[in-house]
């Protein structure tokens, strides 16, 4: 859609505008700002127009990038020390966290839920890195601003993407699987955008900005334990025709059905606990791999 220097000129521009738009109540510094214009648009030429309400509904959310001093000097209570930890130490430079604002009652059945993104931001990591890590974030929110709220096995969830958390427990269910697409998808629109670099771009801002991803090829190391796994079902026909829509729309009670409709009764949650499994497993000839793998097959073939 987006293969000529014109219709790629319209849509950084177009890209600029919303996401001023979206975030004109924060002040982002300007790094910030070129990268959220660069994932934007690589998130319209990915989803195409008809999901622009999503991806500019999450562009509203806040991403916070805090610095060094900010994780040792605790300035965000909001991350806990087990986070901090892993977000100093680089093994986790990144998250989305979700919570209930302030006016939410859960008793008199209001509840708002706020997304926010929190990025450690090091001078030192590399460009592509923290584009990454901005669109891996950002990505999980678009996949949560419909419906939100679910009611799944008779409890509240707040969903993100496919994961979903119970309010009043400390779980979740199917982050392996949400994590493990949503890094697909976010490999999928950073090649998007290094698509970009082919053309000549007029504004000289992101211009510079496109000239740091020049001749990347684009290939995360993010989960990658669980991407080889997963890829068969990201790459199936089912992927597009029902993960994709209705993780978009927030149905996924329709996702879980058919995977239990395809796999057998309760099966999905099989595959979806070997797959968190497997976020620890390095072993390639694990039990537990070779299981996903049976079910993964099964899951493609019907
Ligand atoms: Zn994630």
């Amino acid at each position: 859609m987006f293969e000529t220097d014109e219709s790629v000129n319209y849509l950084l521009n177009y890209s600029k505008k919303l996401v001023d738009n979206a975030t004109s109540g924060y002040n982002y510094c300007e790094r910030l700002k070129e990268m959220q214009y660069l994932v934007f648009a690589g998130m319209v030429a990915h989803y195409g127009f008809d999901n622009i309400k999503e991806i500019y509904e999450a562009f509203r959310c806040k991403v916070n990038f805090l610095s060094r001093d900010d994780l040792i000097n605790n300035r965000y209570s909001e991350i806990d020390d087990d986070y901090k930890e892993m977000m100093l130490s680089g093994t986790v430079p990144t998250f989305t966290d979700i919570y209930l604002s302030d006016d939410s009652n859960p008793f008199l059945g209001i509840i708002n839920v706020v997304n926010s993104i929190y990025i450690y931001y090091n001078p030192n990591f590399i460009y592509n890195s923290m584009l990454e890590a901005l669109c891996h974030e950002e990505n999980h929110i678009v996949n949560s601003i419909n419906r939100q709220i679910v009611f799944y096995n008779g409890k509240i969830n707040v969903r993100t993407g496919l994961c979903s958390a119970s309010l009043f427990e400390k779980s979740n269910q199917f982050l392996g699987l949400e994590e493990g697409i949503n890094q697909l998808q976010t490999n999928d629109i950073m090649n998007e955008i290094i698509n970009f670099t082919k053309f000549k771009i007029d504004d000289s801002m992101l211009s510079v900005a496109l000239d740091k991803v020049r001749n990347c090829h684009y290939d995360s190391t993010a989960y990658r334990t669980i991407l080889n796994e997963i890829r068969p079902i990201y790459i199936s026909p089912s992927y597009k025709n029902i993960i994709l829509p209705n993780r978009l729309n927030g149905n996924i009670e329709n996702i879980y059905n058919d995977f239990n409709h395809r796999l057998g009764e309760d099966k999905f949650m099989e595959l979806s606990t070997g797959i968190d499994n497997l976020v620890k497993d390095k072993d390639p000839f694990s039990y537990n791999r070779y299981k996903v793998k049976q079910l993964v097959n099964t899951y493609i073939s019907k």
